[in-house]
Protein backbone atom coordinates (compact mmCIF):
# COMPACT_ATOMS: atom_id res chain seq x y z
CA UNK A 1 0.00 0.00 0.00
CA UNK A 2 2.47 2.57 -1.01
CA UNK A 3 -0.37 4.99 -1.69
CA UNK A 4 -1.00 5.04 2.41
CA UNK A 5 2.59 4.90 3.18
CA UNK A 6 3.19 8.51 1.93
CA UNK A 7 0.64 9.67 4.69
CA UNK A 8 2.69 7.87 7.63
CA UNK A 9 4.84 10.75 8.11
CA UNK A 10 2.40 13.52 8.27
CA UNK A 11 0.30 11.21 10.67
CA UNK A 12 3.30 11.17 12.46
CA UNK A 13 3.35 14.76 12.90
CA UNK A 14 0.16 15.20 13.72
CA UNK A 15 -0.13 13.17 16.57
CA UNK A 16 3.46 13.46 18.27
CA UNK A 17 4.35 16.94 16.52
CA UNK A 18 7.55 17.57 16.88
CA UNK A 19 8.77 15.58 20.00
CA UNK A 20 9.17 11.66 20.27
CA UNK A 21 6.50 9.26 22.03
CA UNK A 22 8.96 9.16 24.82
CA UNK A 23 7.85 12.58 25.31
CA UNK A 24 4.38 11.68 26.54
CA UNK A 25 5.70 9.73 29.36
CA UNK A 26 7.66 13.18 30.26
CA UNK A 27 4.60 15.27 29.98
CA UNK A 28 3.20 12.51 32.56
CA UNK A 29 5.22 13.88 34.75
CA UNK A 30 5.76 17.44 33.84
CA UNK A 31 1.52 17.49 34.41
CA UNK A 32 1.58 15.76 37.99
CA UNK A 33 4.22 18.62 38.66
CA UNK A 34 2.22 21.29 37.66
CA UNK A 35 -0.82 20.07 39.07
CA UNK A 36 0.92 19.59 42.80
CA UNK A 37 2.03 23.55 42.12
CA UNK A 38 -1.16 24.33 41.07
CA UNK A 39 -3.17 23.06 44.51
CA UNK A 40 -0.27 24.65 46.39
CA UNK A 41 -0.22 27.76 45.19
CA UNK A 42 -4.16 28.26 45.55
CA UNK A 43 -3.75 26.87 49.13
CA UNK A 44 -1.58 29.86 49.62
CA UNK A 45 -3.37 32.20 47.84
CA UNK A 46 -6.10 31.64 50.86
CA UNK A 47 -8.88 30.41 48.81
CA UNK A 48 -11.17 27.88 49.53
CA UNK A 49 -13.67 27.61 46.69
CA UNK A 50 -13.86 29.97 43.17
CA UNK A 51 -17.19 30.41 43.83
CA UNK A 52 -16.85 33.98 44.32
CA UNK A 53 -14.01 35.91 42.99
CA UNK A 54 -13.19 39.37 42.79
CA UNK A 55 -12.03 40.46 39.30
CA UNK A 56 -8.42 40.87 41.05
CA UNK A 57 -8.52 37.14 41.96
CA UNK A 58 -9.69 35.97 38.51
CA UNK A 59 -6.89 37.63 37.23
CA UNK A 60 -4.55 35.64 39.54
CA UNK A 61 -5.99 32.27 38.51
CA UNK A 62 -5.65 32.77 35.13
CA UNK A 63 -2.21 33.98 35.13
CA UNK A 64 -1.54 30.56 37.37
CA UNK A 65 -3.58 28.97 34.41
CA UNK A 66 -1.36 29.82 31.78
CA UNK A 67 1.93 29.53 33.58
CA UNK A 68 0.54 25.97 34.36
CA UNK A 69 -0.25 24.65 30.80
CA UNK A 70 2.53 25.43 29.10
CA UNK A 71 5.25 23.18 30.78
CA UNK A 72 2.60 20.16 30.92
CA UNK A 73 3.64 19.78 27.11
CA UNK A 74 6.35 22.14 25.98
CA UNK A 75 9.46 20.77 25.84
CA UNK A 76 11.25 23.94 25.87
CA UNK A 77 9.67 25.31 28.86
CA UNK A 78 11.04 24.01 31.89
CA UNK A 79 9.41 23.03 34.99
CA UNK A 80 12.02 25.61 36.49
CA UNK A 81 10.54 28.97 34.90
CA UNK A 82 6.66 28.04 35.54
CA UNK A 83 7.27 27.42 39.44
CA UNK A 84 9.27 30.77 39.38
CA UNK A 85 5.99 32.73 37.80
CA UNK A 86 3.82 31.39 40.47
CA UNK A 87 6.07 31.98 43.17
CA UNK A 88 5.93 35.87 41.85
CA UNK A 89 2.28 35.99 40.98
CA UNK A 90 1.22 34.70 44.82
CA UNK A 91 4.17 36.52 46.39
CA UNK A 92 2.37 40.02 44.34
CA UNK A 93 -1.27 38.55 45.18
CA UNK A 94 -0.19 38.52 49.50
CA UNK A 95 1.69 42.18 49.10
CA UNK A 96 -1.30 43.32 47.94
CA UNK A 97 -3.79 41.71 49.84
CA UNK A 98 -2.01 43.31 53.01
CA UNK A 99 -2.16 46.35 51.82
CA UNK A 100 -5.74 46.23 50.83
CA UNK A 101 -6.25 44.91 54.50
CA UNK A 102 -4.71 48.17 55.33
CA UNK A 103 -6.46 50.94 53.31
CA UNK A 104 -9.82 51.30 52.33
CA UNK A 105 -8.91 53.22 48.96
CA UNK A 106 -6.70 50.36 47.81
CA UNK A 107 -9.54 48.08 48.48
CA UNK A 108 -11.55 50.16 46.16
CA UNK A 109 -9.21 50.12 43.61
CA UNK A 110 -8.32 47.02 43.55
CA UNK A 111 -11.75 44.92 44.23
CA UNK A 112 -14.33 47.93 43.41
CA UNK A 113 -16.82 48.85 45.54
CA UNK A 114 -20.38 48.01 46.28
CA UNK A 115 -22.88 49.68 43.90
CA UNK A 116 -26.86 51.05 44.87
CA UNK A 117 -28.75 49.44 42.51
CA UNK A 118 -32.15 49.65 44.26
CA UNK A 119 -33.35 52.02 46.68
CA UNK A 120 -36.82 52.28 48.28
CA UNK A 121 -38.41 51.02 45.38
CA UNK A 122 -36.64 53.01 42.64
CA UNK A 123 -33.45 52.47 40.49
CA UNK A 124 -30.28 54.36 41.70
CA UNK A 125 -29.88 56.51 38.82
CA UNK A 126 -27.81 58.37 40.43
CA UNK A 127 -25.10 55.84 41.26
CA UNK A 128 -24.90 53.57 38.15
CA UNK A 129 -26.36 53.99 34.47
CA UNK A 130 -28.45 51.36 33.89
CA UNK A 131 -27.32 50.99 30.28
CA UNK A 132 -23.72 49.95 31.85
CA UNK A 133 -25.93 46.65 33.61
CA UNK A 134 -27.40 44.00 31.80
CA UNK A 135 -30.70 45.15 32.30
CA UNK A 136 -32.16 41.44 31.06
CA UNK A 137 -29.57 39.84 33.63
CA UNK A 138 -30.33 42.13 36.47
CA UNK A 139 -34.24 41.84 36.00
CA UNK A 140 -34.01 37.91 35.82
CA UNK A 141 -31.81 37.89 39.29
CA UNK A 142 -34.57 39.95 40.46
CA UNK A 143 -37.16 37.73 39.52
CA UNK A 144 -35.27 34.01 40.49
CA UNK A 145 -35.55 35.75 44.35
CA UNK A 146 -39.44 35.91 43.95
CA UNK A 147 -39.24 39.96 43.63
CA UNK A 148 -42.31 40.57 40.35
CA UNK A 149 -42.03 44.67 40.83
CA UNK A 150 -39.30 46.85 42.09
CA UNK A 151 -41.52 48.43 45.00
CA UNK A 152 -41.20 45.62 47.10
CA UNK A 153 -37.85 46.20 46.87
CA UNK A 154 -36.44 48.18 49.65
CA UNK A 155 -32.80 48.02 49.10
CA UNK A 156 -30.15 45.90 45.84
CA UNK A 157 -26.85 45.92 45.69
CA UNK A 158 -24.58 45.06 43.23
CA UNK A 159 -21.69 43.42 44.70
CA UNK A 160 -17.89 43.29 44.51
CA UNK A 161 -18.40 39.86 43.84
CA UNK A 162 -20.92 40.79 40.89
CA UNK A 163 -23.53 39.02 42.90
CA UNK A 164 -27.24 41.18 43.26
CA UNK A 165 -28.26 41.29 46.87
CA UNK A 166 -31.90 42.18 47.78
CA UNK A 167 -33.57 43.34 50.28
CA UNK A 168 -37.20 43.63 50.25
CA UNK A 169 -39.88 45.23 51.92
CA UNK A 170 -42.23 43.76 54.54
CA UNK A 171 -46.17 43.03 52.51
CA UNK A 172 -47.26 46.14 54.74
CA UNK A 173 -44.21 48.62 53.47
CA UNK A 174 -44.58 47.81 50.07
CA UNK A 175 -45.49 50.28 47.68
CA UNK A 176 -47.13 50.60 43.93
CA UNK A 177 -43.55 49.69 41.43
CA UNK A 178 -42.07 48.98 38.02
CA UNK A 179 -43.45 45.47 36.95
CA UNK A 180 -40.11 43.32 35.88
CA UNK A 181 -41.98 40.41 34.76
CA UNK A 182 -41.64 40.89 30.64
CA UNK A 183 -44.89 40.70 29.68
CA UNK A 184 -45.95 43.28 31.77
CA UNK A 185 -42.81 45.56 31.21
CA UNK A 186 -43.19 45.33 27.82
CA UNK A 187 -46.03 47.34 27.61
CA UNK A 188 -44.49 51.05 27.85
CA UNK A 189 -46.47 54.11 26.97
CA UNK A 190 -45.65 57.80 25.83
CA UNK A 191 -49.50 58.46 26.22
CA UNK A 192 -51.65 57.21 29.35
CA UNK A 193 -54.69 55.96 28.08
CA UNK A 194 -56.45 55.16 31.07
CA UNK A 195 -55.65 56.82 35.06
CA UNK A 196 -53.44 54.92 37.34
CA UNK A 197 -50.71 55.04 38.76
CA UNK A 198 -47.63 54.75 36.58
CA UNK A 199 -43.86 53.75 37.20
CA UNK A 200 -40.83 55.48 34.56
CA UNK A 201 -39.57 53.06 32.83
CA UNK A 202 -35.80 54.43 33.41
CA UNK A 203 -35.51 54.88 37.19
CA UNK A 204 -39.05 53.10 38.79
CA UNK A 205 -40.29 56.34 39.90
CA UNK A 206 -44.25 56.48 40.75
CA UNK A 207 -46.53 58.57 39.60
CA UNK A 208 -50.42 59.55 39.63
CA UNK A 209 -50.88 60.02 35.75
CA UNK A 210 -54.35 61.28 34.09
CA UNK A 211 -55.91 59.91 30.74
CA UNK A 212 -54.96 61.60 27.67
CA UNK A 213 -51.75 63.19 28.74
CA UNK A 214 -48.18 63.54 28.11
CA UNK A 215 -46.13 63.37 31.11
CA UNK A 216 -41.97 63.79 31.96
CA UNK A 217 -40.75 61.78 34.79
CA UNK A 218 -39.49 64.36 37.82
CA UNK A 219 -36.48 62.84 38.44
CA UNK A 220 -34.90 61.48 35.40
CA UNK A 221 -37.10 63.08 32.30
CA UNK A 222 -37.66 60.30 30.45
CA UNK A 223 -41.29 60.00 29.03
CA UNK A 224 -41.94 56.15 28.97
CA UNK A 225 -44.04 54.79 31.68
CA UNK A 226 -45.57 51.35 32.60
CA UNK A 227 -48.78 50.62 34.50
CA UNK A 228 -47.39 50.16 38.41
CA UNK A 229 -48.01 46.93 40.14
CA UNK A 230 -48.81 46.12 43.94
CA UNK A 231 -48.97 42.91 43.98
CA UNK A 232 -47.17 41.19 46.80
CA UNK A 233 -43.93 39.05 47.23
CA UNK A 234 -43.89 35.45 46.32
CA UNK A 235 -42.11 33.79 49.34
ZN1 LIG B 1 -37.70 58.37 35.77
Amino acid sequence: MPFLLTFLPELEALLFGEQDVWFLAEILFRTVVMYLVLVVGLRLMGKRGVRQLTIFELVVIIGLGSAAGDPMFYKEVGLLSAITVFVTIISVYRITTYFITKSKKVEQLVEGKTICLIEDGRFCVESFDKEDLAQDEFFSELRVKGISHIGQVHRAYLEVSGEVSVFPFSDEEMRPGLPILPHEFQNQLLNITESGIYACVHCGKTEQLKALTRTNCPICKENKWVKAVSRKRVQ
